[in-house]
């Protein structure tokens, strides 16, 4: 397995990896990874001839109070993990090495970023988008894989990869959760055990949404209503609650097929994010 921390010097890799024959797949992520970032590297595997994985805590896509400096890092047993799975290249670079001191360019999407996420954290889509744009760029990947635990985001990169002519093929992977429910994510790690009993607030608040379109309810209104409710008497604190068209990511009056139930909320100082199709 090659570890590249130069961005000429990964290019240069998946040049050299796609001039031999081989279907080159990326995963992006930011590391400390878990059996979730794994399932990407196999979905990967199983379409592509070679993987790379991207490892980069990228600091333009946090904002000022959130816990970029606190983000939790492990890159020995990250390294030991992408040589199990089969990885063929780690792409993992400093910050400097990918920002310009005064770089000036960067990509905004104008419409599925402005709410949910991109409301409650203003800038962090233009840093996701910019960051990935470079990350297809440096890769040069025919097939980038995204987990659909981050719904918007893949919204948003799959428009940014249409709008932009990108020549990737997007694939999305389910959400890997702990056997009770939780969405695997690298920020479990900030829990403690109550804040993370507290965390299954938000699955049990999305089979709710999930149960109600089951048995015939058509209020969204009155369901998100309920999500609220269970997430706050779990202890958590709300940030959103919402049920949108599944590709336009606008509310929606009614519950119908083809909708997506999104919940934000923070468990202590920590902030989880979890979704499911209806
Ligand atoms: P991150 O390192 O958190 O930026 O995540 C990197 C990639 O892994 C993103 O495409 C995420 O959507 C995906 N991912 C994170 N958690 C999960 C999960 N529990 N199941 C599936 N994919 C995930």
């Amino acid at each position: 397995m090659r570890v590249i921390e130069n961005p000429k010097e990964m290019q240069a890799w998946a040049v050299e990896t796609k001039r031999a024959g081989l279907r080159l797949g990326l995963v992006p992520t930011m590391g400390f990874l878990h059996e979730g970032h794994l399932s990407l590297v196999r979905l990967a595997r199983e379409r592509c001839g070679a993987v790379a994985l991207s490892l980069f805590v990228n600091p333009t896509q946090f904002g000022p109070n959130e816990d970029f400096s606190t983000y939790p890092q492990s890159i020995a047993r990250d390294l030991e993990l992408c040589r199990s799975a089969g990885v063929a290249a780690v792409f993992l670079p400093q910050a400097a090495g990918m920002y310009a001191p005064d770089a000036s360019v960067a990509v905004v999407e104008e419409r599925l970023s402005a709410g949910l996420c991109g409301a409650s954290r203003p800038g962090h889509f233009r840093g996701v988008c910019t960051v990935v744009a470079k990350l297809f760029n440096i890769a040069l990947p025919d097939v980038a894989v995204f987990g659909q635990k981050d719904y918007q985001q893949v919204a948003v990169i799959r428009r940014m990869v249409r709008d932009l002519n990108f020549p990737v093929e997007m694939v999305v992977a389910p959400i890997l959760r702990d056997p009770d429910g939780l969405a695997m994510s690298s920020r479990n790690a900030y829990l403690s055990a109550d804040e993370r009993r507290m965390g299954l607030g938000l699955s049990q608040a999305l089979a709710l949404a999930h149960d109600a379109a089951e048995a015939g309810e058509r209020d969204t209104a009155a369901v998100k209503g309920r999500m609220r409710a269970h997430l706050e008497s779990r202890g958590l604190r709300v940030d959103y609650v919402a049920i949108v068209d599944a590709d336009t990511l606008d509310p929606v009056d009614a519950l119908s097929h083809g909708q997506v139930a999104l919940v934000a909320a923070f468990s202590g100082k920590t902030r989880l994010i979890d979704n499911a199709a209806l």
